[in-house]
């Protein structure tokens, strides 16, 4: 099955690194159009060398006003991947305010914010348009020490379904793609201890986490036509842990 972006403009929030940066790069040999959008400039600056034709935005989502002025100038975007997130991973009762609200900002908030912003012009413009979010499988099950990211992935899929219901009048749709364990910088932070990666691979059915490349595949199909029937889902990109 061949995926072809040719004329269409996607937003990726969360570019710089890991599975966003891997989207935007997937996106561009599919001919996007793409819009990058991430924290840390740098990270940014060398994805445009490896892509030049990407336009590039250093926004801190957290900030929900300088998010809005940095992304209102956007017209005319086809696609939203809202992929930035953040991980605070601590015991129960270790869990702090600051740990809850910047989570919640930058995990929720910022992909309410984000997308109001772009659906709108969708709806303007009565193009429709695809939203996928990137959530965990840790929206669907407990994992030690992941309250509160636990928490902001459930929030996340729970809005995805709203959204669905509401923007698929428009021609928009809204899905989730839920992956297990991914060994990028936020993948380190929680499993790099050996028993305690051990102890997750053996949980998955297929013997092994995620590769970037498996949970950007999963997002292009979402992104694309080629789903057109499939509004309001959580696609578990897991190896079937979630199924046992
Ligand atoms: P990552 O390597 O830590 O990359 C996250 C990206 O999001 C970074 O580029 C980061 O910017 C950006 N970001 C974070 N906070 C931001 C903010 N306030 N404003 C703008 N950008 C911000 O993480 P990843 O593993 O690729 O995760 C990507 C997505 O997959 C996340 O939604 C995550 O929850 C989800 N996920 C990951 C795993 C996993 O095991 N890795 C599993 C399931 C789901 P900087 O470059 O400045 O740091």
């Amino acid at each position: 099955m061949e995926i072809s972006f040719s004329g269409k403009r996607i937003v990726v929030t969360g570019a710089g690194q890991g599975i966003g940066r891997d989207i935007v790069k997937k996106l561009v040999e599919c001919k996007a159009k793409v819009i990058a959008v991430s924290r840390t400039k740098s990270y940014l600056e060398t994805l445009k060398q490896e892509c030049p034709d990407i336009e590039i935005i250093a926004v801190d989502l957290q900030n929900w006003n300088a998010t809005r002025e940095a992304l209102s100038k956007l017209k005319n975007i086809d696609g939203l991947v809202n992929n930035a997130a953040i991980a605070m991973l601590r015991g129960f009762f270790d869990i702090t305010e600051h740990d809850v609200d910047l989570s919640f900002d930058v995990n929720v908030k910022s992909v309410i914010n984000v997308s109001q912003i772009i659906a709108a012009d969708m709806v303007a413009r009565k193009s429709g348009g695809a939203i996928v979010n990137i959530s965990s499988q840790a929206a669907l099950a407990a994992l030690r020490d992941h309250t509160v990211y636990c928490g902001t992935k459930g929030a996340l899929d729970s809005i995805a379904r709203c959204m669905a219901l509401e923007l698929g009048p428009h021609n928009i749709r809204v899905n989730c793609v839920n992956p297990t364990v991914i060994m990028t910088e936020m993948g380190k932070l929680g499993w790099s201890d050996p028993a305690k990666a051990q102890s997750m691979i053996s949980k998955i059915p297929l013997g092994r986490f995620g590769e970037v490349d498996e949970v950007v595949n999963a997002v292009l199909f979402l992104l694309s036509d080629k789903s057109s029937m499939i509004n309001g889902v959580s696609l578990p990109v897991d190896g079937g842990f979630l199924a046992t």
